[in-house]
C-alpha cells in the first residue's frame, strides 16, 4: 500500500492565528506530528510494509523535519522545502493507493479560523465550473485525475460543505472550529488522536471496499479567479490562457485538471510580482 499525506496546519487543533503559528511555531511542529502519528501507526498496523510520503505542505514546506519521527517507523519518506513542482501535492502520481490531508482549513468565505485558498494576499475567491472551491476539491481533484480518493481529511469543523459537496464519500475528522478568524475552539491532543484513530481505520476499511471514488471536476473545467486586487489581474492576464473577465477576475478553460492545476499554481506565483 502506497499512502500520499499532504499537511498543512491552519486545520490543526491548537493552531488560532498565523501570528499564534509565528510564535509558536515549535509547538506547530510537536502537535502536526501528534495528529499525524495516529494515522500512521493505523496504517501500519494494517500493513507494516505500506509506503507513507509526507509533504509538508504549510508556506515553505519547513514544518516538520525527519527528527520529529520516532526510529520505530520504517517505509516513510517526508517531503519538505519550497519551491517544488506542484506544491502541496509534490511527487504525486498514480503509484498511490490513497490521500490523506490533515490539518487542511475551510475555503475562503468559508468561515474557517485563517480562512484562504492558496494564497490570503492575491485571492479573493476561487470558482471551478462556477462553483467556489478551496484547497481541499483542487488538491482532490489533482488526485482525482490519477485515478486516486482521498481517504481521510483531517482539519476545520467549517469543511463540511465542501466535504460534502465535493468528497461526500471521504472520512472527515474535524478537530478546530473557529470562534473567530483568528480564533479556534480546539479538541486536546488526546481525544484528537483518538478521532482520528477511528477516523483511519474507517478510512482504511471504505478503501477496501471500494466505498470512495476518486474525484474529478467535469471536463472542460472553468477557472475564474478574483484577485484581491486589480494589478495581480493585470500581471497574472499576461499568461496567454488567462483571459482577464473583469478589472480582478481572471478566467481559464482546461480539459483536465493536471494541466488546471499547474495553471492555477503558476498563476499564484505569478501574482506576488502584482503586488504593489
Ligand atoms: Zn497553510
Amino acid at each position: 500500500m502506497r499512502i500520499f499525506i499532504s499537511t498543512d496546519i491552519e486545520g490543526l487543533s491548537g493552531v488560532s492565528s498565523w501570528e499564534w503559528w509565528k510564535n509558536n511555531e515549535k509547538a506547530t511542529t510537536e502537535i502536526l506530528v501528534r495528529h499525524l502519528v495516529p494515522v500512521i501507526e493505523v496504517i501500519k498496523e494494517y500493513d507494516d510494509k505500506a509506503e507513507i510520503v509526507i509533504v509538508d505542505s504549510h508556506s515553505k514546506g519547513e514544518n516538520i523535519s525527519v527528527l520529529d519521527f520516532s526510529e520505530k517507523y520504517s517505509n516513510i519518506f517526508l517531503i519538505n522545502g519550497f519551491p517544488r513542482k506542484d506544491y502541496m501535492m509534490s511527487g504525486f502520481d498514480n503509484t498511490y493507493d490513497g490521500v490523506i490531508f490533515v490539518g487542511y482549513h475551510s475555503l475562503i468565505g468559508g468561515g474557517g479560523a485563517m480562512d484562504h485558498t492558496y494564497s490570503s494576499s492575491s485571492i479573493y475567491n476561487i470558482r471551478v465550473n462556477g462553483e467556489p472551491v478551496g484547497e481541499t476539491a483542487i488538491n482532490a481533484a489533482f488526485a482525482g485525475e490519477f485515478d486516486v480518493p482521498v481517504m481521510l481529511v483531517v482539519g476545520q469543523k467549517e469543511m463540511e460543505w465542501e466535504m460534502k459537496r465535493y468528497l461526500p464519500d471521504t472520512v472527515f475528522v474535524p478537530v478546530q472550529e473557529a470562534v473567530g478568524r483568528f480564533a479556534t475552539k480546539n479538541a486536546l491532543l488526546h481525544d484528537v488522536d483518538r478521532s482520528i484513530r477511528i477516523g483511519t481505520e474507517e478510512a482504511i476499511m471504505r478503501m477496501q471496499k471500494a466505498l470512495i471514488k476518486p474525484f474529478t471536476f467535469s471536463s472542460p473545467i472553468e477557472v475564474e479567479i478574483d484577485w484581491l486586487s486589480s494589478s495581480i489581474a493585470d500581471v497574472v492576464s499576461q499568461m496567454p490562457i488567462m483571459e482577464k473577465v473583469s478589472p480582478r477576475t481572471t478566467r481559464y478553460i482546461v480539459n483536465n485538471w493536471v494541466e488546471g492545476f499547474r495553471w492555477l499554481l503558476s498563476a499564484v506565483y505569478m501574482s506576488y510580482l502584482g503586488q504593489r
